[in-house]
């Protein structure tokens, strides 16, 4: 109660960074992160800017390369809590490839028990709630798992992946995709399956076309109804949890075909995303939705009483400092 009290005075958008470890067997003596405190990392820019020149940004919580899922989790928890007490949530991971956008969401490749990720220990969080509400309030959670490529949205739990579905922002359900698959959970274990399935799904599709799954957006939906047993009041909040599209840049003279098409959705659905933060961000009467499926998926969960993190990923690699400046500067402008 309190932690939202204080969220309202300081608007409902908050902005993390964290920057990623070298990977293993790729240490080097050098990194493009000069410095990092709490709130605020200090990143050597180009050096067509002058020899050691440096720039500092700073945000709600800036998190090392040390920093682990426990901790960072511990950092999410009280917006994540928000949820239950009928509040909506959007969970953005943003960053170039490689940058960690899905080790912070999901974990790493092979999890482990301190690999969890934020889905998981989100969804573990509001279980363990659950369970200690019991008596007072009667809560149903269930989830949905969507993916965003090239503008089309498809169900990651129905049809192998393959099911496209529309985006309707007025249905009867409250739900902005109806006809995805909404599935009920009651434990992590369930949550674990579904989110393997997901990923199955996603990774089939993508084999194709090699890796789809860095040039699409994925939105795991948590939905919670909570009825208090006394007054009997329903209270409804969401949650959407996403790992976007890798934020890089690609040299237009590089790629053609359907890599282009693919490079300007992500560009157009990333800038919607940022146009419209950056208009709440600024109080704007008018919050451009319409730009992105992405957006328009999110329309209810971005903007009034909704809150938002925008959690952007940094790789330390020198060769990286390019995109780590433009995503920074994407931080920056949505803060
Ligand atoms: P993205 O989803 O942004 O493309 P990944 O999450 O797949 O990036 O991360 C790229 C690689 O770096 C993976 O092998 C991942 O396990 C590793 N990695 C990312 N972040 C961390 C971290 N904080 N600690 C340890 N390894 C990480
Ligand atoms: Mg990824």
């Amino acid at each position: 109660k309190l932690y939202n009290q204080i969220q309202d005075l300081r608007g409902n958008i908050r902005v993390y960074c964290r920057v990623r470890p070298f990977l293993p067997g790729k240490v080097s003596s050098s990194s493009s992160v000069a410095g990092l405190e709490d709130r605020t990392i200090t990143v050597m820019t180009p050096s067509k800017y002058g020899k050691d020149a440096r720039k500092s940004f700073t945000f709600n919580r800036v998190f090392g390369p040390l920093a682990t899922q426990e901790q960072v989790f511990a950092d999410m928890q009280p917006l994540i809590r928000s949820v239950l007490d009928g509040y909506n949530v959007c969970i953005f991971a943003y960053g170039q490839t490689g940058s960690g956008k899905t080790f912070t969401m999901s974990g790493p490749t092979v999890l482990t028990e301190e690999g969890l990720g934020v889905n998981y220990r989100a969804l573990n969080d509001l279980f363990n709630i659950q369970a200690q509400r019991k008596e007072t309030f009667c809560y149903e959670i269930s989830v949905q798992m969507i993916e965003i490529y090239n503008e089309q949205v498809r169900d990651l739990l129905q049809n192998g992946g393959n099911k496209k579905v529309e985006i309707k922002n007025s249905s009867q359900k409250g739900l902005a995709v109806p006809d995805a698959n909404i599935v009920p959970v009651t434990s992590t274990s369930d949550v674990i399956d579904l989110m393997n399935l997901g990923q199955k799904n996603r990774a089939v599709c993508s084999t194709a076309m090699n890796d789809r799954s860095s040039r699409s957006h994925s939105c795991l939906t948590v939905h919670v109804q909570g009825r208090d047993l006394t007054s009997r009041t329903v209270l409804r909040g969401c949650m959407h949890l996403v790992d976007l599209a890798g934020s890089e840049r690609v040299d237009k003279s590089e790629v053609v075909g359907d890599r282009l098409k693919e490079a300007q959705h992500i560009n157009k659905s990333l800038s919607a995303l940022g146009d419209v933060i950056a208009s709440l961000a600024q109080k704007n009467a008018h919050v451009p939705y319409r730009n992105s499926k992405l957006t328009q998926l999110l329309q209810d969960s971005l903007g009034g009483q909704a809150k938002t993190l925008m959690f952007v990923h940094i790789a330390p690699e020198p060769d990286a400092i390019g995109e780590s400046i433009s995503t920074l500067k994407f931080a920056e402008r949505v803060a």
